[in-house]
């Protein structure tokens, strides 16, 4: 069941028509540069107004809004550690973001859901490592619940892309 309900997709997240795509947002939920910028300006102005209202998210978190002019329901705000050499917690919180951000989504009803490559731009995590992170964690919530059906990894290279098609494939090889 599992190995059909994740995919990766290379392109834009903000095009992906799903019940929410997830950005990859700082603390203060009022916007940046990279995908956190890119779902802002897709989105429109009226994503700010309700993200001013929220009071920010602590690492590791997440919060929901409406998608606005995105073709996505919803945006689930979770925000990525800075990757700092790994010995200060930073799988664990990657780990939350994604746990958090599938909660969110199961506990609103939602039924599909896209990921970006969370910290491994601008926060600089590795790569294969968020990669790791990423795959296991959505496996695992997959296979607890039946909310959430599908799990979509975009990622804008089609370098990143690769690395997530090989670690997917490694995970359901392992059954
Ligand atoms: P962070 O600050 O969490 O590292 P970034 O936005 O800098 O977040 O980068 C996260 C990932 O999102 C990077 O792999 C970047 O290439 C990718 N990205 C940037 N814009 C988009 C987009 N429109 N759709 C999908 N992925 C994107």
């Amino acid at each position: 069941m599992t190995q059909y309900a994740m995919e990766v997709v290379q392109g834009d997240i903000t095009k992906m028509q799903v019940d929410a795509i997830v950005n990859a947002a700082n603390t203060t939920l009022l916007g940046g540069g990279g995908v956190d910028g890119a779902i802002h300006r897709a989105a429109g102005p009226r994503l700010l107004e309700e993200c001013k209202t929220l009071n920010g998210c602590p690492t590791g978190q997440a919060k929901i809004t409406g998608g606005y002019n995105l073709p996505a329901r919803h945006v689930i705000h979770t925000v990525g550690p800075v990757w700092h050499g790994g010995g200060q917690g930073e799988d664990e919180l990657l780990v939350g973001c994604y746990r958090h951000s599938l909660r969110l989504a199961q506990e609103h009803g939602l039924e599909t859901i896209a990921f970006p490559s969370i910290s491994t731009g601008a926060y600089r995590f590795p790569l294969e490592r968020a990669c790791r992170i990423a795959v296991a964690e959505a496996r695992t919530f997959l296979a607890a619940q039946d909310q959430v059906k599908k799990v979509y990894f975009v990622c804008f290279s089609e370098d990143n892309a690769a690395v997530y098609r090989k670690i997917l494939q490694e995970a359901q090889s392992f059954g």
